[in-house]
């Protein structure tokens, strides 16, 4: 290809391997499909569904998230979630719960990161009082359920990337946890022991008070003092 010069040269540069490589990677990274407002729902999306279930209500909640996969076939495929739809029996909290999966659903169709949502659900208390799980969770409400449900659906489809505790970790809890049951008593069959309070880090009960610290079999949260 031939250039006309018109103007005077004022400077010049080289093209090298590195510079065209660079210049072809940001325009693959413009050519990329991102979550946007404008995005059009394909006819067909996968999904998954969680069943909540809560000693508030007779009937379960079930949380439906559907995603759209992105780049598809390509190695920048990736999976995010594009609306959210909850159903149950229980008519009570129809209108806000409409409410909520509509803003939910409208947030993860902006694109960018929508995880601030699952720490936004997880901190909203129920003034009645929450209750807790299976295996000590605490759960301060239904809001809160829904945004660990959220959470969940996040982690499996890779944009939270789930805390991982190194084996020595694990072991050193194992061992804390052996110890305390020798002093107090064996908690076989339950997820931790009796005596446990709540962890204000991980919101599972599973505190126990070792060597004049509180420490927390479950994340290893540990106060001292
Ligand atoms: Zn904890």
């Amino acid at each position: 290809m031939t250039h006309k010069i018109a103007k005077k040269i004022v400077g010049y540069k080289v093209l090298t391997k590195e510079t065209t490589a660079e210049a072809a990677k940001q325009e693959e990274q413009q050519a990329l499909e991102r979550m946007h407002e404008n995005v059009e729902r394909p006819e067909v999306l996968v999904g998954s569904t969680y069943k909540i279930k809560t000693p508030q209500s007779e009937h379960a909640l079930y949380i439906t998230i559907n995603d759209i996969i992105l780049n598809q076939g390509t190695e920048h495929e990736e999976r995010r979630p594009y609306e959210i739809f909850i159903n149950s029996k229980n008519m009570e909290h129809f209108q806000w719960v409409l409410a909520l999966t509509r803003v939910i659903s409208a947030v993860f169709r902006k694109g960018g990161d929508a995880c601030f949502l699952v720490e936004e659900l997880k901190a909203v208390f129920d003034p009645r009082g929450g209750y807790f799980k299976k295996g000590g969770v605490f759960m301060p409400s239904l809001v809160a359920e829904i945004g660990y449900a959220i959470e969940s659906h996040l982690k499996h489809i890779g944009m939270i990337k789930p805390e991982v505790m190194s084996d020595h970790q694990k072991q050193f809890l194992e061992e804390k946890r052996r110890e305390f049951e020798a002093q107090h008593g064996s908690s076989e069959g339950q997820a931790f022991p009796e005596k446990a309070v709540l962890c204000t880090k991980c919101s599972t009960k599973a505190m126990v008070l070792m060597d004049g610290c509180m420490t927390c079999l479950n994340c290893g949260e540990s106060k001292c003092g």
